[in-house]
């Protein structure tokens, strides 16, 4: 429901909070044919470190053969919220194999799209569901995964508590929440050069491969616009996460926070 007179950031505008969702939107239709390609360009190829990283703390378990995992006998199921072109799913039904599912949900249908020819270019369509919808609202029952992920996804969402609360209601008990996202850059030195190559290299990238230099303003600016880590944490906490934790990588340029529904 529309909260009239509220306003939140879109990059370093502010918009009225109603808006935000739609303009979010547009960046990424715009990108999604681009979004994969934009993404290790951009990083040099580190996000796929800073993923893996997240795959690591998820910790599916390994199916033995026979079907039988090393921790659990059941189905391991994951559930990527604004998932995209459905990354992290892939990459942790590669990890755990035949014994996990992953749900994706993204509110954009042109990033779901990707995702979907992606999964079953490599096999694994039955192995992940595709959902168009809003972190806000998830469509799903209370406490019916094992884990639930956001990478790169949270700072988009106009309402964030909002976001954390549903992830924290659909995640089952002993269950572990993750969240990867750019953060701040702490160290002398890095940051000069990190935001030169923000507001400079990256909407020019944005321009020659995407075709859309705003799009990736909007994503540099949205990256100075979210809590710091603690900050972050306090939020996820809030939210009624359990030991929250979270690690900086590569000079703080992302953190990926943990807490558990316990
Ligand atoms: N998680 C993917 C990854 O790591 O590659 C995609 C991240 S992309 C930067 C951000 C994604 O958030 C987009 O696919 C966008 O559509 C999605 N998104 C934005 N607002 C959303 C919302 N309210 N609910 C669900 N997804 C949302």
């Amino acid at each position: 429901m529309p909260q009239a007179g509220k306003s939140t950031d879109f990059g370093f505008e502010r918009v009225p909070l109603e808006d935000k969702q739609a303009l979010v939107d547009d960046v990424f239709h715009s990108v999604a044919r681009r979004y994969d390609l934009m993404n290790d360009l951009m990083s040099g190829g580190l996000h796929r470190a800073w993923k893996d990283a997240l795959v690591t703390a998820i910790n599916p378990p390994k199916a033995r053969p026979g079907g039988h995992t090393d921790k659990i006998e059941r189905t391991f199921h994951l559930l990527d919220i604004a998932g995209g072109t459905g990354d992290i799913a892939l990459r942790t039904i590669a990890a755990g194999g035949a014994s996990t599912r992953a749900t994706v949900i993204d509110i954009n249908a042109d990033m779901l799209a990707v995702g979907r020819a992606r999964a079953a270019e490599r096999g694994v369509d039955d192995a992940v569901a595709f959902v168009e919808g809003n972190a806000e609202t998830l469509p799903f029952p209370a406490r019916s995964y094992d884990a639930v992920t956001i990478a790169f996804g949270i700072r988009n969402v106009p309402r964030i508590e909002t976001a954390l609360a549903e992830a924290h209601r659909v995640l089952r008990f002993g269950g572990q929440f993750l969240c990867l996202e750019f953060s701040a850059v702490d160290v002398p030195g890095l940051d000069t050069l990190y935001d030169f190559y923000s507001f400079n290299v990256i909407p020019a990238l944005g321009s020659a491969v995407a075709g859309d230099a705003d799009a990736y303003r909007y994503l540099v600016e949205s990256i100075r616009r979210f809590p710091r880590p603690e900050a972050f944490a306090e939020m996820m906490r809030c939210a009624g996460f359990a030991r929250v934790s979270y690690q900086r990588m590569s000079g703080g340029i992302v953190a990926l926070h943990s807490g558990w529904r316990l």
